[in-house]
């Protein structure tokens, strides 16, 4: 059996790992990558997914990822009073890997495989050539910026923040830390991401606002925020835009869109790529139950995938979008109400414990 992945993306190289495993062939096809990219950017991967990455794409080393066990949310508007504290008995709740070794694993890894095979796309011919040919059971397409989405998928209900991201890497003073903190500010969310006692990673985004922030003044934002670290030095400054997106349809013919192509969120709950392994996850096993029954691999699995998934991650998008729509709103009001009835929420431990299984394991019906 041939599979053809488009874009050499995370999501098409942990999924290309993941049909390797079933001993399918896999063939990526990719633009000239980009090098040296990401060098701040972290993923924070619920205990669920990170079980189902180990056990069913790749084993991670032991020196990539770093344990969470607890996550506080703070807010600015309530002097910074803790409003929601998510914790499991001192067990993990999330582990934080660099975007970047997670992608050189995956790579290497690969590169070694004889059932994988990497292939540049040269021009723009190649997209009308693979949609011809018949040599590949199933066509998905990883990447959310090629001719086969602006032309297949670009029916999508579509947000832009008019925001960046910012990351960076902080170096510190030893400390124990296993503790995720998301601090809502007036300006926007900042997150502080723990990847050794040594090292933290920040992630912090402007509500609505496209003016750029000088390097000296998002270091002073930090450093504002910042109540726990005794910062020594500031790593390579990033940015990225940042997108609501979610296609309409999943699939056309014999192609289909994944990944971030299919839902891009906002990166204020970490739950992006935890929503793509979701995905790898489901497909995963429709592709297995057809060969254990020796059953045709076509694109009716595009059908049985979008059935499973299709509604179950708008409601999650939209979720996300919710949060940050609702700290946005509140930001424009002088009482303190939202704040105190989100507090008092997070104090319930239903409410507490239906979060925390959500942030894990996303939608289940
Ligand atoms: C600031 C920020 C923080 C986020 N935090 C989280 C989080 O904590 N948890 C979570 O689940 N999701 C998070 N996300 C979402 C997550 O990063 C994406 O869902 C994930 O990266 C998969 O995206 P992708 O596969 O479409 O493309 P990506 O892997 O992001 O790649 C985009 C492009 O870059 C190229 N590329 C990527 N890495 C390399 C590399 N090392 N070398 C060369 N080329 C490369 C690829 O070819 C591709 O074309 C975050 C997103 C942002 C913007």
């Amino acid at each position: 059996m041939n599979i053809c992945l488009i874009g050499d993306s995370l999501t098409s190289l942990a999924l290309a790992k993941n049909l390797i495993n079933k001993n399918i062939k896999v063939y990526v096809y990719c633009k000239k990558s980009k090098k040296s990219i990401f060098q701040s950017r972290t993923i924070g991967i619920s205990k669920n997914n990170f079980d189902f990455f180990n056990k069913e794409i790749i084993k991670f080393r032991k020196d990539m990822f770093w344990k969470i066990k607890a996550i506080e949310i703070y807010s600015e508007k309530l002097k910074c009073e803790k409003i929601l504290n998510f914790e499991n008995n001192g067990e993990e709740l999330f582990f934080i890997a660099k975007n970047r070794e997670i992608y050189q694993l995956l790579d290497s890894d690969l590169k070694k495989n004889k059932l994988f095979k990497k292939i540049l796309i040269k021009n723009n011919n190649f997209y009308k050539k693979i949609l011809n040919e018949k040599k590949y059971e199933l066509i998905i397409n990883c990447d959310g910026n090629n001719k086969i989405s602006n032309n297949f998928f670009y029916n999508k209900i579509n947000k832009n923040y008019n925001s960046y991201a910012h990351t960076t890497i902080i170096n510190h003073k030893y400390i124990k830390n296993d503790k995720a903190i998301q601090i809502f500010t007036k300006i926007g969310p900042v997150a502080f991401l723990p990847i050794s006692n040594f090292k933290t990673s920040i992630v912090f985004s402007a509500i609505n606002k496209k003016i750029s922030f000088s390097e000296k003044e998002i270091k002073n934002l930090i450093c504002q925020q910042n109540k726990n670290y005794e910062i020594k030095s500031f790593g390579k400054l990033e940015k990225f835009e940042l997108n609501f997106s979610v296609t309409r349809k999943y699939y056309y013919k014999n192609l289909m869109n994944f990944g971030d192509s299919l839902h891009k969120i906002h990166p204020l709950s970490g739950q992006g790529f935890n929503m793509t392994l979701r995905d790898i996850k489901i497909l995963s096993k429709i592709i297995k139950e057809r060969v254990d029954l020796g059953l045709q691999i076509d694109h009716s699995v595009y059908k049985d995938f979008e059935n499973k998934t299709k509604h179950l991650n708008f409601i999650f998008s939209s979720g996300n979008d919710f949060i940050y729509e609702f700290f946005k709103f509140d930001n424009n009001y002088k009482n303190n109400y939202l704040n105190q009835l989100v507090k008092f929420l997070g104090k319930n431990k239903l409410f507490n414990n239906i979060v925390s299984k959500y942030a894990d394991e996303g939608l289940t019906i």
